[in-house]
């Protein structure tokens, strides 16, 4: 297993996902194609940083191909202010199926929208895959 480094709190670097570590210690090796995501809640955090990034090609390839849609249009002008991961049920290194609940908050135009779901994952040849997911409220 990889040492972790140490986690430092509110540098330059600090990942968007929210968990407290630096970037290159969190979603960063994922969006940048050096590793990939152990866990189901691994990859939903780094798919959230994804959107924070608008790094669509990430988003595209994390996504089951069974759902995945054609293209994908992100909201022009969204400013995402942050994630929380209520639950996780599976999704572990032993696992092929997970689901993770989240509440992800943003700013479209100067209105706050807060996203409450909850999304299915699934194991493919060792990748996690986003499937899909019911909006909680
Ligand atoms: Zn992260």
């Amino acid at each position: 297993m990889a040492k972790r480094k140490h986690p430092r709190r509110g540098g330059p670097t600090h990942c968007p996902c929210g968990s407290g570590l630096n970037r290159e210690g969190c979603c960063g090796p994922f969006l940048d194609g050096e590793s990939i995501p152990q866990t189901a809640e691994a990859l939903m955090r780094s798919r959230y940083t994804a959107f924070v990034e608008r790094h669509t090609d990430y988003l595209l390839d994390t996504w089951l191909p069974g759902t995945r849609p054609s293209v994908l249009e992100l909201e022009a002008g969204q400013q995402w202010l942050g994630l929380s991961v209520r639950a996780t049920s599976g999704g572990g290194l032993e696992d092929e199926t997970g689901q993770v609940e989240f509440v992800a908050r943003s700013r479209i135009g100067g209105k706050g929208v807060r996203l409450h779901e909850r999304s299915r994952f699934v194991r493919i040849d060792g990748r996690w895959y986003y499937a899909d997911g019911d909006l909680l409220t």
